[in-house]
């Protein structure tokens, strides 16, 4: 079987990628260790062209737009710039798929996204690689991402059968009032860079376990993930037209988005990304009243009591902050520490800094950093310690551009923050933690709740009370007690205000792509 596969991904191989293509790519990948014999290389992934009807597709213009590795600059390979023409027509594809797909059977859907499932899992390691070259992210990181991805997969394989309607007890003895849910329709998604994989899978399998078809445009800067993702569902046996990738380059983004967002076919927009993009989608939704679920930025509170534990407090600012080297919507962002415990807790921080955190290439195993997404990345996070600098905050360490390469900048401790500087009030998407003090726990809660996001939130405290008073208090919608990484496959996931719409994962995820239908039969 697995030889199978491997001779099957040399033919496709060969079909899809042009010599000088695989020739880069293994430039860029050439720190990694070969596959072990029978196993399917990275490179065996790498797909250039788009994905519609179950086929590899060009743009019907034939442009296509390079991709480069972060960490290195260099062109990983090229993928078919889209526009609203080719978005159109895969539309109409996934329309004519779904008349067929809501017709199956909850296990039939789940059958094959469990055979997907177990694709994934098959091949980890080598898709791994894939995201770590086009994102930048340590292959550790990378690793724990496909796990992720790949759990939504199985999560939704297993809800795709516990969707459930409702008998109501009925108003007249000569009625039955019932209640059908339905899958909504083509879904419209648009996925951002920072997870490549998992964003893909946590939504567009919730589509397709619920009967849905989906359109996707994956970010600019990583479609290779979801073309991989895209060829592991066809061998699951995924029909063709129920999974479609649209990839086009950030000046065609826009047109492919209002092609989703306008289109009546469409019945669902998803997007992950910026808060900006996320209100001109929820506009352009408006013309069809079209369900919107959003998941935009954050600016997440991590409050450290007196009462904390400093040392679990420094640990979970570790992972909340520094994962993906800052570039997550629920990274800690202002980091609100109490008087009596701030001058041992930012010392403790400085020191796990220095002792743990490592910048460099992905693919070398002592990286913690990775580099940032590109250059504009970096220019924001400089402009924005610049900023804090300037207004008197202090540098306790790094705080400029990395010399490993043009996308990398220095993990950065600043103190003395205050909430006029723009680390506290802008989401940072970078490796800096900012460190406010604060007096009261009412002073505390007030700034957390002083922004417009309010996606995840933490706080560290050993009294009871001020728990329960805290996690009840803060405007969000995930909220970590005592704990920095809380993101799960079975919690949901999803923001208050302005960081959006709608709960991904968990048992509600697969809502977002259910319709209710009442059903009231008369006459008995
Ligand atoms: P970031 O600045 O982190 O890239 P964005 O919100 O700009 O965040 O990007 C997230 C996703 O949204 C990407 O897939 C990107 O191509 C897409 N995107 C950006 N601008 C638009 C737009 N005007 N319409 C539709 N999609 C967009």
């Amino acid at each position: 079987m697995v030889c199978c596969m491997c001779s099957r991904s040399v033919q496709i191989l060969s079909r899809q990628l042009k010599l000088s293509q695989l020739r880069v790519f293994h430039i860029a990948m050439d720190t990694v260790p070969p596959a072990a014999s029978g196993v399917r290389s990275a490179s065996s992934f790498l797909f250039d062209k788009a994905f519609v009807n179950g086929q590899w597709v060009t743009a019907k213009s034939g442009s296509v737009y390079q991709i480069t590795n972060p960490s290195t600059g260099k062109t990983i390979g090229s993928v078919p710039d889209m526009n609203a023409d080719d978005t159109q027509q895969a539309i109409e594809k996934a329309n004519a798929a779904f008349l067929r797909w809501r017709e199956t059977t909850a296990k039939e859907r789940s059958l094959i996204l469990r055979k997907w499932f177990d694709l994934t899992n098959q091949n980890k390691l080598e898709l791994a690689k894939l995201l770590t070259a086009e994102n930048g992210k340590p292959l550790k990181e990378a690793i724990g991402e496909i796990n992720y991805a790949a759990g939504f997969i199985e999560w939704y394989a297993e809800e795709a059968r516990r969707v459930y309607g409702d008998v109501i007890p009925p108003t007249a003895a000569s009625k039955r009032m019932l209640v059908l849910k339905q899958p909504i329709g083509v879904a419209g998604m648009i996925t951002p860079w920072n997870f490549p994989s998992a964003m893909i899978t946590r939504k567009a399998c919730a589509a397709i376990a619920a009967g849905c078809t989906v359109v996707l445009k994956p970010a600019e800067d990583t479609p290779f993930s979801a073309l991989a993702m895209c060829q592991l569902a066809k061998e699951a046996g995924l029909p063709d037209g129920v999974l479609n990738v649209v990839t086009s380059s950030r000046d065609n983004a826009p047109s492919v988005g209002n092609t989703l967002c306008a289109s009546p076919i469409i019945k669902k927009i998803s997007f992950t990304g910026s808060t900006v993009t996320g209100k001109i989608l929820l506009q352009q939704s408006a013309s069809t009243v079209k369900k919107v679920s959003l998941e935009l930025g954050g600016n997440a509170p991590f409050i450290v009591f007196d009462s904390a534990d400093i040392e679990a407090a420094v640990q979970g600012t570790m992972v909340s902050k520094f994962r993906c080297s800052g570039q997550t919507c629920v990274c800690a962002n202002k980091i609100l520490v109490q008087e009596g415990v701030y001058e041992r807790y930012v010392a403790r921080l400085a020191e796990v800094m220095k002792q743990e955190l490592r910048v460099g290439d992905g693919f070398d195993d002592s990286t913690t950093q990775g580099p940032l997404i590109n250059s504009k990345a970096v220019d924001k996070v400089e402009s924005i310690v610049e900023d804090a600098k300037k207004l008197g905050a202090g540098l306790l360490y790094g705080g400029k551009r990395s010399d490993k390469g043009e996308n990398f900048f220095e993990p950065t401790l600043l103190s003395n923050v205050t909430v006029e500087m723009r680390c506290a009030k802008e989401e940072i998407f970078g490796p800096v933690a900012a460190v406010i003090k604060f007096k009261t726990e009412e002073e505390a809660v007030a700034i957390a709740n002083s922004s417009n996001s309010g996606l995840a939130g933490y706080f560290y405290s050993q009294n009871l009370s001020q728990i329960w008073r805290v996690a009840e208090k803060l405007e969000v919608g995930l909220c970590g007690v005592n704990d920095g990484l809380i993101s799960a496959i079975e919690a949901p996931f999803g923001g208050v205000k302005e960081s959006g719409l709608g709960r991904e994962g968990s048992k509600y995820g697969i809502d977002d792509y259910l319709e209710i239908k009442y059903v009231c039969i008369g006459g008995l």
